[in-house]
């Protein structure tokens, strides 16, 4: 059989996600009993997302920025941490509807793993934000939000979350083990995500430095360096987020992919990794 997938976004010509689920659909076709075709999808017009993922008969998606919120609202159930993060990044369709989950959330905390993390501070107050600060919490991390605008930090407090403007944020400086870049500053100029001197301070007291941003060497993660932090930046995160969709994407086609040896070959595949290495550059 044939099964058809894509990513809905806009602009979305830049996405990396046709490359990594064609890659693993083509490697893994025999086994897996099905043959899978995932194209980008420009969608101009966020209220037709459901619309047009059934018109065009997919059986599952993943949605990017801008419509995550959209994607929340318009599937017929919301499964797991999309739940609190109020976004979802995956639909799939079964025979009760479409279902909606956020695997950016997981995607970024299998990132962590070996990391010995006591508490985390956030920048940025997005929807990736959002999908960091929930998974943190659910582990039982305390995690601190820092925004430049006011207005952004109200789903954050009212989920329980300390925040500060970024502007008065030195005065209730603490030291925090893991500093997360989540906002888009470097990823097209040189800022850096927050004023260097409270930058400064937060680096020499923390142990890690995470920025979401993947592709390029952003300020903040060269400032991190020079500091000797162990750094990271988002290529694992996009890499595990599209690997736990795909696992979604193939459970729901195949109720026996759960015990295929082919379930981990898209993380586990060197041969992948050195491909996207290429594509990122
Ligand atoms: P949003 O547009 O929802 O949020 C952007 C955030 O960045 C806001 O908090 C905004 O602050 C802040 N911001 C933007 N520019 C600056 C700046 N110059 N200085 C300080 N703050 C700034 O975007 P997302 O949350 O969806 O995405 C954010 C980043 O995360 C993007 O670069 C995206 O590529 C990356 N990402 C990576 C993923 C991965 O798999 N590696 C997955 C998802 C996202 P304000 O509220 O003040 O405007």
């Amino acid at each position: 059989m044939l099964a058809f997938f894509g990513v809905f976004g806009n602009p979305i010509k830049h996405s990396k996600s046709p490359f990594l689920h064609n890659y693993t659909f083509d490697k893994c076709a025999e086994t897996m009993g099905f043959y899978g075709i995932y194209r980008r999808i420009l969608l101009e017009n966020a209220n037709l997302l459901r619309h047009k993922f059934l018109e065009l008969g997919l059986s599952g998606a993943n949605i990017t920025l801008p419509f995550k919120e959209e994607a929340f609202s318009q599937c017929d159930e919301v499964e797991g941490i999309a739940v609190d993060i109020e976004a979802c990044n995956t639909w799939v369709k079964n025979d009760k509807g479409i279902i909606g989950y956020n695997t950016d959330a997981m995607g970024f905390y299998q990132c962590l793993s070996g990391y010995d993390i006591k508490n985390a501070l956030v920048i940025g107050a997005g929807g990736a934000a959002k999908a960091v600060a929930m998974i943190l919490k659910n582990n039982n991390i305390p995690t601190t939000i820092i925004n430049r605008t006011e207005s952004k930090l109200r789903f954050f407090i009212q989920k329980g979350f300390e925040c500060y403007v970024s502007a008065d944020f030195s005065q209730y400086r603490k030291p925090y083990s893991i500093i997360i870049n989540t906002t888009s500053a470097g990823l097209k100029d040189t800022s850096l995500p927050c004023e260097k001197s409270i930058l400064d301070t937060l680096l020499t007291e923390a142990h890690y430095a995470f920025d979401l941003i993947y592709g390029t060497q952003t300020p903040f993660l060269s400032l991190a360096k020079k500091q000797n932090l162990i750094v990271q930046d988002g290529r694992d995160m996009l890499v595990f987020q599209a690997a736990l969709a795909y696992e979604l994407f193939c459970e729901n086609i195949n109720p026996n992919y759960k015990q295929t040896s082919d379930k981990h070959s898209f993380v586990n595949s060197t041969a992948l990794m050195k491909e996207i290495d290429k594509i990122l550059l």
